[in-house]
């Protein structure tokens, strides 16, 4: 593709992102393909001579949108939000243009100090204390797992990595039993073995029991297992509870136990004053993780990784061999001695670019928005006889379920796994749902870039609608 044919192509998918944001309530929201429906579109084989852009542009209209499911969407309440923003998107056009690899100051300056910067920035924006270091990773799961291996290297005094685990097996990491998939899946991989990550009890409002956690740690050490790690969700998946870090923390001080705070989906909120009660107690914490990728208008990949000392994480992960020695080594940043992969996008920039274009007022005014908008609807629920809120309702989460008058509990399961295929079928809306307290719930967020409280209103009528559709048609073949 020459330079001419580039610039015409790449007006035209500017125009196409342009009028895809204008119009994108009118597609589906969640994709309606059936599986293997896509491949079916696409030929076996790749082509031996080249083809035109138009043509994959075409076929990218044609085949591949039809199965998109529409995250950008100010209809879509499902999973979390995966939020973009044009200017993220911008910026993520300069960083493929320029393609550099950011492991090494030396392998772009301006990659290695935009990022110091902008973890910084990002560490004031939070209310993060003073002396975290941050860098930027791929994802929430990679940088719990570098909290993990890095908790197993200090209490291994750093033989881990070199001897291979010998305390392995008994090793130990605390969590809640609402702590997200991949502090499991880091436990495997970081050689404590799955096992070892033990399950506390949660309290009411579904946040981790501190006297549970003590007791477990002091079982344990009877036991003679070693206690390694704890992680502290802020927003968890299911309901978005928050562990109290100020009793958590003092209870692994006092045990010398690593940590770890997955605020992946909450943190954001810590840009909001009103909201730092979250992070009471955060002077506790060895590492914090938040995705920007997630609540902060920056499009996926950007997961922002703060550590207390940032020496550890680098004993942990550094590795020397000759053709990554460089002169200016020990003055600057070398990130890949920061995380596990060793090659890494420029990410700094379309953070730059979201925080300069929004402001963090600007920022602030729409994390505030989406929370009002959550706290709102589940006002509207709880106002409704036929409607129940199932979880408290701190950040952009509202779980709740449909249950009329006597109705037991199965059939209520039934009729709202019902309610919430036939809602995402109408392509309208899409929301997704979860266990709580083991009975199926309706789980709606509140937080897509662009939603508002129209959007939020037409989605509560539409499921009104269908419930109340849905459980007369249930009741009429009750009666036949
Ligand atoms: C989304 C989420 C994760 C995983 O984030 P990735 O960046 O997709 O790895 C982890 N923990 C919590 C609480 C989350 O909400």
């Amino acid at each position: 593709m020459d330079s001419n044919e580039f610039r015409r192509q790449g007006h035209a998918i500017v125009e196409w992102i342009a009028r895809y944001y204008e119009n994108i309530e009118q597609y589906p929201v969640k994709s309606r393909v059936r599986p293997g429906e896509i491949m079916k579109a696409l030929p076996e084989l790749p082509p031996s001579g080249s083809e035109s852009f138009d043509r994959f542009l075409k076929d990218f209209d044609e085949i591949i949108l039809p199965g998109i499911t529409h995250w950008q969407s100010p209809d879509f309440f499902a999973y979390f939000p995966a939020n973009s923003s044009p200017p993220s998107v911008l910026a993520e056009m300069l960083t493929s243009a320029l393609g550099a690899q950011c492991m090494l100051w030396e392998t772009s300056p301006s990659a290695a100090e935009l990022e110091e910067r902008m973890m910084g920035w990002l560490r004031v924006m939070t209310g993060l204390p003073d002396g975290f270091e941050g860098v930027i990773q791929d994802s929430a799961s990679s940088a719990t797992l570098a909290a993990l291996i890095t908790a197993r290297e200090k209490i291994t005094g750093f033989r881990s990595n070199r001897e291979g685990l010998r305390e392995s097996g008994r090793l130990r990491i605390y969590v809640s039993t609402q702590t997200h998939s991949s502090v499991e899946k880091g436990a495997g991989v970081a050689g404590f073995g799955r096992d070892n990550m033990v399950r506390v009890e949660v309290r009411n409002d579904f946040s981790i029991d501190p006297e549970a956690l003590e007791r477990a740690i002091e079982k344990d050490i009877a036991a003679g297992y070693i206690p390694c790690c704890a992680v502290a969700t802020m927003g968890t998946t299911g309901t978005t509870a928050v562990d109290p870090l100020r009793p958590v923390g003092e209870i692994c001080r006092k045990h010398g136990v690593w940590l770890h705070v997955d605020a992946a989906l909450g943190g954001t909120a810590l840009l909001l004053p009103e909201m730092r009660w979250m992070s009471d107690g955060i002077e506790y914490a060895d590492s914090f993780v938040f995705n920007p990728h997630k609540w902060m208008f920056t499009n996926f990949d950007c997961s922002a990784y703060f550590v207390r000392d940032a020496a550890s994480l680098i004993r942990t992960f550094e590795i020397l061999p000759e053709y990554l020695k460089t002169r200016t080594r020990g003055q600057v940043n070398d990130y890949r001695d920061w995380g596990i992969p060793l090659g890494r996008r420029f990410r700094a920039l379309k953070l730059w670019a979201v925080i300069r274009s929004y402001g963090v007022e600007g920022l602030q005014s729409m994390i505030r928005e989406h929370i009002r908008l959550a706290k709102m609807l589940a006002g509207l629920i709880e106002a409704d006889n036929d409607f129940e809120l199932m979880a408290p309702v701190p950040l952009n989460t509202v779980c709740f379920r449909y249950r009329p008058k006597d109705m037991g509990d199965e059939e209520t399961d039934r009729l709202n796994e019902k309610i919430n295929h036939a809602l995402n079928d109408t392509g309208k809306i899409y929301l997704t749902h979860t266990k709580v307290h083991g009975r199926y719930v309706l789980r709606m967020v509140t937080a897509q870039t662009n939603v508002t409280e129209r959007h939020v209103l037409q989605a509560w009528e539409l499921i009104k609608e269908c419930a109340l559709s849905l459980s007369s048609q249930d009741r009429a073949v009750d009666i036949d």
